[in-house]
């Protein structure tokens, strides 16, 4: 993935720890984003407060008394973790061009383990998804591909060709833009490549109207409430018709093997997610960063029992 920044760079590390010493400047930092406008009570609309020095990150309404953290909502509440901890891994995820692992990043924040790196991770993940987030809008690509699962004692399983078995299917969309450069991404995994399926994806992540355009699948025939044209010349090489939904997946493949040495069927959407997220924030650090911290406070409290038991397959 490019790791070119247009808008703005990423602090270096040594800045970042400057900027961020200790939890005190970070709690600031959430307040400065809870309150932009200075500080609301939740509870009776009073704008005058203090801050307690009995509680951590805790403001105190000075008319009705009632409490609130800069914390509360977030996936940073009641952690153990420090905030410093939580917004330097923030800050590696958002400025590292292709992510890391739980294992690296435990090493880089000197985490005592690795389950706590591991959950810290997916967390943030979580966060990249932004709820009602903008679908796909004007001529927009949508291809399948297969992508072979991790498991436990081997590191890639699944053989060559189109066949399912021992992988997973993923289907995909990429906005084509004016100067025929790629857009924004969406990517799912899905059951099968039935027509209901396939359908479904287009549905939930491109705008109603929109153009759509397939190889000669006939899954997608009868796609209602799109323009619709099947991409098929002779013989030619579906990389050729649909040459930026197929980079996508190259890269996406890439990514996969080279970060995450495969990625295991369990957390498979939680991954797709992330390189989503990378894709369409690619040239913003400061996008990235702030959507990660921003949609993090939007975030409610979610345990590690929780998150490794969802999107079992
Ligand atoms: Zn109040």
């Amino acid at each position: 993935m490019p790791a070119k920044w247009k808008h703005d760079r990423p602090l270096s590390r040594i800045a970042f720890a400057k900027r961020f010493p200790d939890d005190r400047s970070c709690a600031l930092y959430l307040a400065a984003k809870r309150w932009q406008d200075g500080f609301v009570c939740p509870e009776c609309g009073g704008v005058k407060a203090w801050e307690l020095g009995s509680k951590k990150f805790t403001w105190e309404c000075a008319a009705c008394g009632h409490q609130t953290s800069v914390t509360a909502g977030t996936v940073m509440h009641q952690s153990k973790v420090p905030l410093t901890a939580w917004f330097m891994a923030a800050h590696i995820v958002a400025s590292h061009s292709n992510g890391i692992s739980a294992l690296q990043l435990q090493a880089q924040l000197g985490l005592g383990s690795y389950k706590t790196a591991w959950l810290l991770l997916h967390k943030l993940r979580r966060a990249m998804v932004a709820p009602g987030r903008d679908p796909l809008t004007g001529d927009v690509e949508v291809d399948e591909t297969t992508i072979p699962c991790r498991t436990k004692e081997e590191p890639v399983a699944g053989g060559q060709g189109r066949s399912p078995i021992g992988k997973m299917v993923i289907v995909g969309g990429v906005e084509l833009l004016e100067d025929n450069r790629p857009g924004r991404i969406r990517l799912a995994t899905v059951r099968d490549y039935q027509g209901d399926t396939l359908k479904g994806f287009v549905a939930a992540n491109a705008v109603r109207g929109s153009h759509i355009w397939t190889d000669g699948n006939s899954s997608y025939i009868g796609l209602a409430n799109y323009e619709h044209t099947p991409r098929t010349i002779g013989n030619m090489a579906a990389h050729i018709l649909m040459p930026w939904i197929h980079r996508v997946f190259s890269n996406l493949k890439r990514w996969a093997l080279g970060v995450y040495h495969g990625l295991r069927k369990k957390h498979v959407q939680r991954y797709l997610d992330e390189f989503v997220f990378r894709w369409n924030r690619r040239h913003s650090y400061r996008t990235a960063f702030d959507r990660l911290l921003g949609l993090t406070v939007c975030q409610s409290h979610m345990s590690y029992r929780l998150l490794v038991g969802e999107h079992t397959c």
